[in-house]
């Protein structure tokens, strides 16, 4: 068995930044991070528009109550407060501390951080660099924890949280590249596993994006909160689903149907193409849905509306958001210099996760913690994204957060000593999970399992929900997972086993899925991307509350929990 005081799963920015900070606060703390991918594969690497953080470079009106105030009604009032104020009040301190780390951040003329405008952000206050953001700020971190003296352990799966009697003591590790198993004991336990995209059959999320921390904590027992909250990014490039950024029309591009019609003016005649991801999103669906989509042949019915870059000239397109333009050119033949790029909504990121307080530390119920176990970005529900998380509020969010979990396990891990276990037992465990998977005399093949899991979740838990169509869907869902035990696996070897990591992954999108729909079909209510049409509005009396869904094989319970009110109070959101 290997031992660290401290383990941190995911080498995304999250991750990273909480062990840089362990490090730089009490060095003599020995810190490993895991990681299934290189760390800087993560998908962190891969953000595009920017980081918000009022620093009043451009817009010296702009405060951090502001921030805090559209974070807030972003939310659609769900956000816990308490949360926010850390989160918009800390901003400045982590962007100016990225810098001073080297991140190269694009200049305004003067030589200071330029910013620029997103959805649902009243001032112009997202840091970016260029539209490669996540790229520009996790290879510094990464960078950073090679010289702290990090120990990195890259392309290890984590199979199992070793979880007994309300502690956490360790995981299970598989090595990708030679089938070895190990258990790491620990003082702490982090988790900074980012997202779930892949539970959904077309997202802007990297192929990693399996959800596989949210459903090992799951399985130990933690509840995951606000799961029903999917954010669907309005500008996912049509057919591949990958993401155009939100900085795109941050610089002034237009949404069209096939009329040509800048129609947001209908839905959000203030902030038009600038208005929360939520509301914009619902809008194309709608624009689609009433036959004003366009065919790829430029005729009326279709699957996807425009995105217009064309006013905007040759010169701002190529240095404000020059991935943008040449991921459409890559991948579908357009070149927005000259062409609208064909866009609608896709998955793309989790604002429910494993609940967290302030610290970090992972909460077993609505007054209880977890020992030993934090969370963090992503994966985690803090919650400063609540029902509809604004863009450039997540990268943010894995810095002050990652930074704050840091800082708070750097001071509980000197009161704590190894924790006790078998660690056989769990070794076995493994190992006959592993066999079993490997023997398995099935007929049905991994990737079209997950297709048609992917495809359920997309059909029955959409941009727009009703009972009957989730009930359909947790039926169809069941039924699938009765299939995993006939899934067949041809690579029967040890050595770089994908086939084999992507059936433990299937397994984590099928316990979030079911926790996603379950949790959906139990809010009764419209707010922030939880769309009914069955229960179209927002209704504060009954639902004010976080969902906390417990799994078990035998079935899911519902918990709520109360909202941190302690700025604003809920007002109808309108944009
Ligand atoms: C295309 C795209 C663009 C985006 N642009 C922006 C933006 O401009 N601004 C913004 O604020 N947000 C943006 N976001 C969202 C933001 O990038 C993410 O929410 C954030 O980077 C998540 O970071 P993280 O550290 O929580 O997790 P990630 O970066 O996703 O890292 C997860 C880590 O966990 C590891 N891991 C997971 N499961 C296991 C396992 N079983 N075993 C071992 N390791 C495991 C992975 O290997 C990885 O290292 C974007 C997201 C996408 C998809």
């Amino acid at each position: 068995m290997l031992q660290h005081d401290v383990i941190i799963i995911g080498g995304g920015l999250a991750g990273c930044r909480a062990a840089l900070e362990i490090k730089r606060l009490t060095p003599n703390v020995d810190v490993a991070v895991i990681a299934k991918t290189h760390p800087i594969r993560s998908h962190s690497v891969a953000a595009q528009g920017g980081i918000a953080a009022t620093l009043q470079n451009v817009d010296p009106e702009d405060s951090w109550e502001a921030h805090a105030f559209d974070t807030v009604k972003g939310s659609d009032y769900l956000a816990d407060q308490d949360a926010v104020e850390y989160l918009t009040k800390e901003a400045p301190e982590v962007i100016i501390d990225l810098e001073h780390m080297g991140v190269l951040f694009s200049r305004l003329e003067d030589g200071r951080i330029a910013q620029r405008a997103f959805g649902g952000h009243s001032h112009k206050r997202t840091c970016y660099a260029a539209d490669k953001t996540g790229h520009a700020m996790l290879h510094e971190l990464v960078n950073n924890l090679r010289h702290n003296g990090v120990h990195i352990y890259d392309e290890w799966y984590v199979m199992d949280l070793i979880l007994e009697a309300g502690e956490a003591k360790g995981i299970v590790m598989y090595h990708i590249l030679d089938g070895q198993l190990e258990i790491i004991r620990a003082k702490v336990v982090m988790f900074g596993t980012g997202g779930y995209g892949r539970v959904f059959n077309t997202t802007s999320n990297d192929y990693a994006s399996t959800g596989d921390g949210l459903a090992m904590s799951a399985l130990a027992g933690v509840p995951l909160e606000d799961m029903e909250f999917v954010q669907f990014h309005p500008t996912g490039l049509y057919p591949v689903g990958v993401l155009i950024s939100e900085a795109v029309r941050g610089e002034g591009a237009y949404l069209r149907n096939v009329d040509g019609e800048r129609f947001m003016e209908r839905y959000a005649p203030k902030q038009m193409e600038l208005a929360p991801r939520d509301i914009t999103s619902r809008a194309i669906s709608l624009e689609i849905r009433a036959g004003r989509g366009i065919h790829p042949d430029g005729s009326a019915g279709g699957p996807f509306v425009h995105l217009d870059l064309r006013h905007m000239g040759k010169d701002k397109i190529m240095s404000r958001v020059p991935f943008c333009w040449e991921e459409a050119h890559r991948l579908v033949g357009v070149d927005a210099v000259n062409e609208p790029m064909p866009v609608r909504p896709t998955v793309h990121y989790c604002m429910g996760g494993i609940p967290v307080n302030t610290d970090g530390q992972v909460r077993r119920s609505a007054d209880s913690l977890v020992e030993g176990f934090f969370a963090a970005g992503e994966c985690a529900c803090v919650s400063v994204h609540g029902a509809n998380r604004l863009g450039s509020n997540s990268l943010l969010e894995c810095v002050v957060y990652g930074r704050r979990t840091g800082r708070s396990i750097s001071q509980y891990v000197q009161k704590r000593q190894f924790p006790e276990f078998d660690p056989q037992l769990y070794l076995n465990k493994a190992q006959e999970r592993i066999q079993k998977l490997l023997a398995q005399k099935g007929t049905i093949r991994i990737a079209k399992l997950r297709q048609k899991f992917q495809d359920c979740m997309s059909e029955h838990c959409g941009v727009f929900r009703t009972e009957e169509i989730m009930r359909e869907g947790l039926a169809k869902l069941q039924d699938l997972k009765q299939q995993y035990s006939q899934i067949y696996l041809d690579d029967k070897d040890n050595c770089w086993n994908t086939e084999l990591i992507e059936a433990m992954e299937l397994q984590s999108i099928m316990v979030v899925g079911e926790l996603i729909l379950t949790s959906a079909l139990n809010r009764q209510e419209s707010r922030g991307a939880h769309s009914r049409e069955d229960y179209p509005s927002r209704d504060d009396s009954n639902f004010l509350q976080h969902t906390l869904a417990y799994y078990s094989p035998a079935g899911i319970d519902i918990n709520y929990m109360p909202v941190v009110i302690t700025m604003f109070e809920p007002k109808e959101r309108k944009y």
